[in-house]
């Protein structure tokens, strides 16, 4: 399929296939290859645009299934961190790769029986995170890749220096993702920040 010629394995582009994706959208064809060959991104594409597979079908790939948490993927809401959860499940069908979803306004429980009994991909809030990683629920330090999701809504909301934080936990060698529609100031510092010597993505 066109999704092989960009280098993914069988069991994505098969689940692809069964999605009825026929050929991979603009941001999917420019960055599933880079990140497939473990490069730094930023991306300025908005949802829509078939953005969540671009990162997340690579992702998967990268990943073999350990049970350790490598990748964390961050976003604004509850809705989109479970929209990336679904998607990341759905495409991860054929393969033995587990995902967990942490956000705010519901018990902790459940979210920490997930995280101990292993995931290898984690979608999550940064407010509910951070209070899972300070009460020892989780760490990051297993983390291989970070996907900074939909940033200019997290300045938005007010939750770059929550962001900052987290990212300062995960290992400094990591593939770091970066999305984020416009550009002022304090994202490209942050994106300074957190990226080493990133391709850019448009669409
Ligand atoms: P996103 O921009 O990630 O929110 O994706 C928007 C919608 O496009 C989702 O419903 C996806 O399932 C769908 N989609 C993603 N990639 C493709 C593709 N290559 N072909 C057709 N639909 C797609």
């Amino acid at each position: 399929t066109e999704f092989s010629k960009l280098g993914l394995n069988d069991a994505l582009a098969y689940s692809v296939a069964e999605k009825g994706y026929e050929s991979p959208t603009p941001i999917q064809a420019q960055a599933i290859p880079q990140v497939l060959a473990g490069r730094d991104v930023i991306g300025s594409a908005q949802t829509g645009t078939g953005k969540t597979a671009a990162f997340a079908l690579p992702i998967l790939q990268r990943l073999g299934a350990h049970g350790k948490m490598r990748c964390l993927v961050l976003e604004p809401t509850r809705e989109l961190a479970l929209q990336v959860e679904e998607a990341f499940q759905m495409y991860s069908k054929y393969t033995d790769l587990t995902t967990t979803i942490v956000y705010g306004g519901v018990g902790y429980g459940k979210q920490r029986e997930d995280l101990r009994r292993g995931v290898d991909v984690c979608a999550a809030t940064p407010g509910r995170l951070l209070d899972l990683l300070e009460d020892g629920s989780t760490h990051l330090n297993d983390i291989e890749i970070v996907v900074l999701d939909e940033v200019d809504r997290m300045l938005d909301m007010g939750f770059l220096p929550d962001v900052r934080r987290i990212v300062e936990k995960c290992p400094r060698s990591r593939q770091t993702l970066f999305f984020t529609a416009t550009l002022p100031p304090e994202i490209a510092s942050l994106a300074d920040w957190a990226l080493t010597n990133p391709v850019e993505v448009k669409i």
